[in-house]
């Protein structure tokens, strides 16, 4: 057990540490500034919105803005901080422990990290993704991860921030998945992980702007606003009662499983959930919201 707390608190040092460097220190030589990345791309994709809005009507500070601004403050950073950093590295350190009686000995089971940069990004990109729409699926399938995407789901005007609403359980059951995936299963070069993430974060941003863009032939392959839109939508059709448009960053799959949904220009449809209405509208009365008692 002392192992496992000696870990948390130098896990949770190191972050708080490398945060505070990172934020003192915009450019730092031979790393990436996530920190920053993160306040650039999101002003950038606000002002698309803002020069060339697909909602004309929809205010700059749209509905709930703030309550997303602080859920991408409070997701990126203040849980991490708190939280992820220091949890993820005991859960690792358990999930080795618990998997060495079989002869697991750290590590992965298939080492890419020798191929060229290019084809381990391509390759690390794909399957990230691919993990992830499997996770989304089974966040609409499962009804207790439903109510911790439904968080997520109660985005009544769409804008990028919408993008970060979501309940901190879903990165814990996004990043176990990835983690058994990714490094157990695949190695690669640890920094291209911040490629990955980053192009992420810009794509996901980009879905959920008031833009009116799918990219033309390119929707076939890239997830974008007006496939995404319907992702969001109140009412459900007979053919996809849990969901469609599951797509994270490419659409690929959807159009592969047939989960794919969009019978017309969805700019003015209604998002939400049924009965949501009564949803809690506040941080922290979302946060308890999964494990009370539906009305
Ligand atoms: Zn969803
Ligand atoms: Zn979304």
């Amino acid at each position: 057990m002392n192992e496992y707390i000696d870990l948390f608190t130098k896990t949770y040092t190191n972050y708080a540490n490398y945060l505070w460097k990172t934020i003192k220190n915009p450019f730092p030589e031979g790393d990436f500034n996530f920190f920053y990345f993160v306040i650039v791309i999101s002003l950038v994709v606000w002002g698309l919105e803002l020069l060339a809005p697909w909602r004309k009507e929809q205010k700059a500070f749209r509905k709930d803005f703030w309550l997303d601004a602080f859920y991408m403050f409070f997701n990126f950073f203040i849980f991490n901080l708190l939280l992820y950093v220091a949890l993820s590295s005991v859960t690792v350190e358990f999930l080795n422990n618990l998997l060495a009686p079989l002869g697991y000995e750290g590590g992965h089971l298939i080492d890419l990290s020798n191929l060229h940069w290019g084809v381990q990004l391509f390759l690390f990109f794909i399957i990230a993704d691919f993990v992830q729409w499997c996770v989304h699926v089974m966040l609409h399938h499962v009804p207790f991860l439903w109510k911790i995407h439904k968080v997520h789901h109660s985005v009544k005007e769409m804008g990028f921030a919408a993008h970060m609403r979501y309940h901190f359980g879903e990165t814990l059951v996004y990043n176990s998945f990835k983690y058994i995936s990714l490094s157990m299963l695949f190695g690669f070069q640890l920094e291209l992980a911040f490629i990955v993430y980053a192009s992420a974060v810009a794509i996901g941003h980009l879905n959920h702007a008031n833009l009116g863009w799918d990219y033309g032939p390119l929707k076939y392959v890239f997830n974008n606003p007006k496939m995404h839109i319907w992702h969001h939508a109140k009412e459900l059709p007979e053919s996809h009662p849990y969901g469609m448009n599951y797509g994270i960053s490419l659409s690929i799959w959807d159009y592969i499983f047939k989960t794919n949904y969009i019978p017309y220009d969805g700019r003015d449809i209604e998002l939400g959930f049924d009965n949501d209405e009564v949803y809690p509208k506040g941080f922290f009365q979302q946060l308890v919201a999964p494990f009370r008692k539906e009305k």
